[in-house]
């Protein structure tokens, strides 16, 4: 089940979200104050989406959503702001909420937003991990066909790209000569196994400082190679 904060210090106002959470299928961590909800969410690292109220009596929630965001958390965060707190609704948003509420709300609409929330996050989260293998300090893009090492774009032929695709694809796997031509080449092609040797020689030189002590794609010395520091 997923985890949803309920930071609201109105203890009428929480107890109505929370009874509408779990019937929604969500499990409700409720807190009071701002100091709890941050306390609430060193336990639970795995909410998925905060309602922070803003009005508190102790931080208030926009600071409680700057301290989540400063971690680096993805996590959704929807601010339950006043009416009359239109100004509340850009800071809310230039702190890193991804959405706001305002005060009275239907409780459907505040239930359909959290469902549209979890969904975006996780069909994002989804997305990004077919798309981006990271290792290190590289980034493969398998949409675009691109190998990032500490942010630079490194210069690939096609049989580089997939090569180091098959290793980033099995960190730490010592694979055989013949399945790394098997696997670029395909079964049927009748090359030798040189013709693995002489192109990792020049993958070496793209992504290694020094490619005669390569560091990442590292030798397994009468088997073949593995991606591995
Ligand atoms: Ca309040």
């Amino acid at each position: 089940m997923k985890k949803v904060l309920v930071l609201e210090d109105e203890a009428n106002i929480r107890g109505f979200v929370v009874i509408n959470l779990r019937r929604s299928g969500y499990e409700p961590i409720e807190a009071s104050t701002g100091m709890e909800a941050l306390e609430k969410w060193r336990v639970n690292p795995d909410i998925c989406v905060a309602l922070l109220d803003v009005m508190l009596p102790d931080i208030d929630g926009f600071e409680v959503c700057r301290r989540i965001r400063a971690s680096g958390s993805k996590m959704g965060i929807i601010m339950l702001t006043a009416k009359s707190q239109e100004i509340d609704k850009v800071t809310g948003l230039m702190t890193g909420a991804d959405d706001y509420v305002t005060k009275p709300f239907a409780i459907a609409e505040l239930t359909a937003r959290v469902d549209a929330l979890v969904r975006r996050l996780g069909l994002e989260d989804d997305e990004k991990a077919r798309v981006e293998i990271t290792s290190g300090p590289f980034v493969l893009n398998t949409r675009n066909r691109t190998l990032e090492k500490n942010g630079q774009r490194l210069k690939l032929t096609q049989i580089e790209y997939m090569l180091v695709k098959l290793f980033m694809e099995n960190p730490g796997k010592a694979l055989s000569r013949e399945e790394i031509l098997a696997a670029v080449w395909g079964e049927d092609f009748r090359g030798e196994l040189k013709t693995v040797d002489v192109n990792i020689r020049r993958l070496r030189i793209k992504i290694e400082a020094d490619p005669t002590e390569p560091e990442f794609l590292t030798t397994v010395w009468g088997y073949g190679y593995k991606w591995g520091f």
